[in-house]
């Protein structure tokens, strides 16, 4: 569980403790920034009575430290999860619920507000839990702008909260789970289908015991650390943003729906987990589920040795994707079956399988020694894009896309493309 984590971490000398009073606005944002890629916890907040944690899941190697899995079997874990989900247990009782707030107020919360130009303190971090007659149960990650002490501006993209949402005619009881293990927020952050419990696939990870919550009818995880029960309507829409999303721009301003909260639930000294918007955190948490997808789009054409979403294309629009080929056509096919794996994707390079698709240099090396532009290029010119993507078509989104098959030939000529193997020697000798 999450605690579990943050306690290993500063066993291990890996968690950056802040014992100076951090401002929530910006100051805490700009700490976190400058420490990406390491765990931080801002033990006291000025304008509030709760610590902050941030950057927990803010390097594959911790990622896969908190799942107990080496950063390359990660693909292969989350892949396993998704085939084989596993239905979350409902217990009596859980440390969520050790303090009730009939009276919520979402101002004693160390909310932080993130850049100069939001619209808002956000809540990034947040899990929101739904529930549809037919479908079930759905987990979904939402920003959440704060309002005013109950009230929250909550961002939704038409996928299934937002059809769970028209099936309500409008009126919808959620909760937000803030302060959640890794597993969960994996699991969160997958797309499957309408009616898998994604909460099914966290538990295929590991234990997420579930308790009922108190003023709607929903389960949640009993060990998370803030549970804000409410319901959203569309009935009032309000201008939510500017934010700062994946790509570390701002995003544009939308009417979005409001979601007010009636009860807070959380634990005796409650952490809040708050997830720094464009930093590496945010980014693993939206490209490593996206990850399993390529994989087995690949794997439909050709067999896939590897995926990686690059930081640099936010973990969201660059993927380099490796193959062991066994046809000349496995290149462009495996480039076409990406694009196929994750639709926001925009330029993806496919090598061979003796590259390493997580070291960046010998990817490049693989484009400048096998890869032909006239040859080898793929360019789809008008698509689909990421509303992410400030180079995209300002309304409609479309974009070109690009794919760079950075394959060596087969057969004989092969032989010409093969990195040499080095004498091997024992250099600590030279040393003694
Ligand atoms: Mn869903």
């Amino acid at each position: 569980m999450l605690r579990e984590f943050i306690a290993e971490l500063d066993a291990t000398g890996d968690l950056v403790r802040i014992r100076q009073p951090v401002s929530r606005h910006l100051e805490a944002a700009g700490l976190l920034k400058a420490l990406d890629g390491r765990p931080v916890l801002l033990e006291r907040i000025k304008e509030s009575a709760y610590p902050v944690v941030g950057n927990l899941f803010s390097s594959r190697a911790l990622v896969g430290r908190a799942l107990g899995c080496a950063p390359d079997a990660l693909v292969g874990r989350l892949a396993q999860a998704i085939d084989h989900p596993v239905a979350p247990p409902l217990v009596e009782s859980g440390p969520c619920q050790e303090v009730v707030q009939t009276e919520p107020d979402l101002d004693a919360l160390p909310i932080l507000f993130n850049c100069a130009q939001d619209g808002g303190p956000y809540i990034a971090s947040a899990v929101v839990f739904a529930q549809d007659p037919q479908y079930g149960r759905n987990l979904s990650f939402h920003r959440l702008m704060v309002l005013d002490e109950r009230r929250l501006a909550i961002r939704i993209v038409p996928r299934h909260l937002h059809a769970f949402l028209e099936r309500a005619g409008g009126e919808l009881d959620v909760a937000v789970c803030i302060g959640l293990p890794i597993h969960v927020l994996l699991a969160a952050a997958t797309s499957v289908e309408i009616g898998v419990d994604e909460l099914g696939l966290a538990q295929a990870l590991a234990p997420v015991p579930t308790v009922r919550c108190q003023t709607v009818e929903l389960a949640v995880p009993a060990e998370a650390e803030w549970v804000l029960e409410g319901h959203i309507s569309t009935r009032e829409l309000v201008a939510e943003g500017p934010f700062v999303d994946l790509t570390e721009t701002y995003d544009l301003v939308r009417q979005q729906p409001v979601l007010t909260v009636q009860r807070i639930t959380h634990r005796h000294d409650a952490i809040y987990q708050a997830l720094l918007p464009g930093a590496n955190e945010h980014k693993l948490l939206m490209g490593l589920p996206r990850e399993p997808t390529i994989w087995r789009a690949v794997n439909a054409v050709c067999p896939c040795t590897g995926v990686h979403l690059t930081q640099g294309g936010g973990s969201w629009l660059h993927a380099v994707v490796g193959i062991r080929k066994q046809q000349e056509t496995d290149g462009r096919a495996a480039i076409m079956a990406a694009f196929q794996g994750h639709r926001s994707l925009k330029h993806v390079v496919v090598v061979d399988d003796d590259i390493d698709v997580h070291d960046l240099t010998a990817v490049e090396w693989a484009i400048a020694t096998r890869f032909q532009a006239a040859r080898d290029l793929v360019v789809l010119p008008d698509e689909i894009g990421s509303s992410l993507d400030p180079s995209a078509e300002p309304v409609t989104r479309r974009t070109a896309k690009m794919g760079l098959d950075a394959t060596a030939p087969l057969g004989q000529a092969r032989a010409g493309y093969t990195r040499v193997r080095w004498p091997e020697v024992d250099v600590t000798a030279f040393f003694r």
